[in-house]
């Protein structure tokens, strides 16, 4: 159930009622939101004279659910916030009542500078305003290349400075969540790290958009109640991100389940992010895929791409290489138009 408080209720009394009622709470522009289990369908009687509005729920899919809240979500990508030199616009929405389809493209893993600057220049010549690379890599072999940790966030940093780009990296682990919060404009939490708490409940108190992968052994239930996690700890700047989960199929790296996110689009007011690189694991598949996924309205695409992906360090047969991007990029713009939306 979840429970506004009145405003009246000042932030200690909150406190207390919110224990009393075994409650998750954080505070929206000066309301108290309670949130218990889904299972409670009646106000508990000791908080009805506090009770501002409350909602019973059908599952503890809650805050994230359109029976809440039915319009999707705004997010808003740096506010201005950042000492960013800016060459491009910086403030990007989507959700709301925004159109806005938002593009993130960039290497899988930042390798060295020359690499990042060869992107970021693409970036800069289409007018794309947020970056990816991850700099913690979560790999499945303790001896593939792990990323270039910290090094590789001071140089996103650097480039986000001289572009004034949104840069978007990956948290692997809580021994770095804090520092990727400082330095990111959206905070990406890997397919992997999906279950780990640490991270969601960090991410729960960051004021920073987080993009929430799903895991690819994760329902959608699941999917939306790892990003309750977020939403509870009174982030609600959460984007839902499909990169496909793990079938009987071989032949492609994962299967895109664009069946989920027609159920996300219908049930859940996050913005969905739609990642058709990893889904499908070779770069030959990866622009008809993201078409198809333009067509189905999505609120953004994350793209990899890389100068070149024949020697890359990880996600070498997925990553597009420029010209395929720019080619691709073209391409999503009638798409887009088609379907009433704009690519940002
Ligand atoms: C990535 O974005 O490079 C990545 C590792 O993705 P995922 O967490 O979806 O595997
Ligand atoms: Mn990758």
């Amino acid at each position: 159930m979840i429970i506004h408080l009145k405003e009246t209720v000042n932030t200690e009394l909150a406190a207390q009622l919110a224990k009393q009622a075994q409650a998750q709470y954080f505070i929206r522009e000066g309301q108290t939101i309670l949130i218990t289990s889904s299972s409670n369908k009646e106000l508990p009687d000791f908080l009805r004279e506090y009770t501002a509005e409350h909602f019973a729920m059908a599952s503890d899919i809650q805050l994230a659910s359109r029976t809440y809240q039915p319009a999707t979500r705004e997010v808003t990508i740096n506010p201005g916030t950042s000492p960013a030199v800016a060459t491009v616009e910086q403030a990007v929405k989507i959700g709301g009542s925004t159109n806005n389809t938002l593009m993130i493209t960039g290497p899988c893993s930042i390798e060295s500078w020359e690499q990042i600057v060869t992107c970021a220049d693409m970036l800069k010549e289409l007018g794309i305003t947020t970056l990816r690379a991850g700099c913690f890599k979560p790999r499945t072999s303790p001896y593939s290349f792990q990323g270039l940790g910290m090094e590789g966030l001071k140089m996103l940093a650097q480039i986000r400075e001289e572009y004034g780009f949104n840069i978007i990296t990956e948290v692997r682990d809580a021994t770095h969540v804090e520092a990727v919060i400082e330095h990111a404009d959206i905070v990406q939490i890997g397919a992997k790290a999906m279950y780990d708490h640490g991270i969601l409940r960090t991410c729960g108190e960051a004021r920073k958009p987080v993009l929430l992968k799903r895991h690819f052994g994760a329902t959608l239930q699941e999917l939306v109640q790892a990003a309750e996690f977020v939403l509870s700890g009174g982030n609600e700047q959460v984007m839902l991100c499909e990169r496909g989960i793990r079938t009987f199929e071989t032949k492609t790296r994962f299967t895109l389940d664009l069946c989920g996110v027609s159920y996300l689009k219908e049930h859940i007011n996050l913005p969905i992010i739609l990642d058709t690189s990893h889904a499908m694991g070779y770069a030959y598949g990866v622009p008809d895929l993201t078409r198809a996924c333009v067509a189905m309205g999505v609120d953004g695409l994350l793209i990899e791409s890389h100068p070149n992906p024949k020697v890359a360090k990880s996600d070498a047969a997925q990553q597009l290489n420029l010209d395929e991007f720019r080619s691709l990029y073209r391409s999503v713009q009638s798409v887009a138009e088609a379907v009433g939306r704009k690519v940002v």
